[in-house]
């Protein structure tokens, strides 16, 4: 049976890489997944030599026929490529690189690493259709959403648009390895041997910004709708199932970019899931979407915390620079909000970059006496990612090259 080993860079949560297996699987391949490393990339500060020998040894068992790595972001791109040239080291099995970093540089990828795919977007599609092809003897030249070594060209594919039509995401034991720091590899599914479970109820984002890849992900939809939400049914129904295998779960993370907002659906949802699930919940909410009802809603099904991103305290860094929609207002009225029904807060700030004067920063340090407390922030630099608007801005500018973009956020992760 064709075999594909798919494998995730310090992201045991990954959501993506579990929803493309459950994908593959349905289709009848035999799909091993390989979660590398127990932390979040940032905190590792060196990968080490026997986590890269269990990994070798690892794969080199399996004896894939394709092997796919998730790429969240440029930050795990030094890893990757490593991990790549390793595997081709000792097998033949051609190499797809999937995940939001190398649909926006795929080029970049096919050029720095020793790969011989990209994949363009959500996968489910497109990558079942490679192996499909493969596992034929076809060549992937016209596959739409697939990049190949050869032509670093591709044919446009959207993203599903019924998300109820896809299998839930690949919670099972079988076929699943985790590789520890020390070199240890444990069988089965971290998912299943922790108390928090992480799904997502939406893909896309309804918002632009303009330093980040969602609006450029929207750009590849070319017909259909980028943003998408699955049915209430559709989500209590894989809360549900994941319960009965985990009884020791005792909260729930949903990372959608923006957890839906309209009140029909946070109505039907909050019913649902104090009917069915009670357990504290945690969302990404947009300063927008914050408001009495829908989180007079959501907390009465048990929700915990919310992060939102404010950014800056200034309304032109916000509108003009990070093309964010909210004023000043806003924030504060969802801060007020959020306050009132008990929710944990956490905010997001980006500091540290060109577009913005002492006086709006300090503005920025104001706002934070006025939030209501208690409330965590997390302080951001700025990171300009290829291809997002704001990168194009910098070189339009004269501030930055691409080149040096990627170095710069390259020279900040371990190698
Ligand atoms: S709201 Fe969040 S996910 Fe959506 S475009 Fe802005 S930063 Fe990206």
């Amino acid at each position: 049976m064709f075999r594909i080993v798919l494998i995730s860079l310090y992201d045991m949560g990954t959501h993506g890489h579990r929803c493309l297996s459950s994908a593959l699987k349905h289709h009848g391949f035999e799909v091993h997944n390989v979660y590398f490393g127990d932390k979040v990339i940032q905190d590792v500060p060196q990968t080490s030599e026997k986590e890269l020998l269990s990994f070798d040894h690892l794969v080199q068992q399996l004896r894939p026929n394709l092997v796919g790595l998730s790429v969240t972001s440029l930050f795990s791109h030094p890893l990757a490529a490593n991990l790549s040239s390793r595997i081709k080291s000792f097998s033949d099995a051609p190499i797809i690189f999937g995940g939001p970093h190398p649909t926006i540089v795929p080029r970049f990828c096919l050029e720095e690493a020793n790969i011989d795919y990209v994949c363009i977007g959500e996968g489910e599609e497109s990558v079942v259709e490679l192996c499909k092809g493969l596992s034929s003897g076809k060549k992937a030249d016209d596959i739409p959403g697939i990049m190949t070594k050869e032509s670093r060209s591709y044919l446009q594919r959207n993203p599903p648009q019924v998300l109820d039509r896809l299998p839930f995401q690949d919670i099972a034991n079988e076929h699943k390895y985790l590789i520890l720091s020390d070199g240890s590899v444990i069988e089965g599914e971290p998912a299943l041997r922790g108390t928090f479970y992480n799904t997502k109820c939406s893909r896309g984002c309804p918002f632009r910004c303009s330093y980040c890849s969602a609006a450029y992900l929207r750009s590849l939809c070319e017909s259909g709708k980028f943003y998408r939400k699955r049915s209430v049914q559709n989500v209590i129904a894989e809360l549900r199932r994941y319960l009965e295998m985990n009884p020791n779960c005792s909260a729930m993370g949903f990372w959608d970019d923006n957890f839906p907002f309209d009140l029909p659906w946070v109505e039907e949802f909050s019913s649902q899931y104090k009917r069915f699930i009670h357990l504290p919940f945690h969302i990404w909410a947009h300063p927008k979407t914050i408001n009495d009802r829908l989180m007079g809603a959501l907390k009465s099904a048990g929700l915990k915390s919310v992060i939102s991103g404010v950014e800056s305290a200034s309304d032109r860094t916000r509108k003009e620079i990070f093309l964010r929609p909210e004023s000043r207002e806003d924030i504060l009225k969802a801060d007020l909000v959020l306050s009132k029904y008990g929710i944990e807060k956490t905010y997001d700030f980006i500091t540290d970059h060109p577009w913005e004067n002492q006086t709006e920063l300090k503005d920025t340090f104001e706002l934070l006496t006025k939030l209501k407390r208690p409330f965590k922030i997390n302080m951001h630099n700025l990171f300009l990612f290829p291809n997002t608007d704001l990168a194009r801005r910098a070189i339009e500018e004269g501030r930055m090259t691409e080149k040096e973009m990627i170095e710069n956020i390259i020279s900040n992760v371990p190698s």
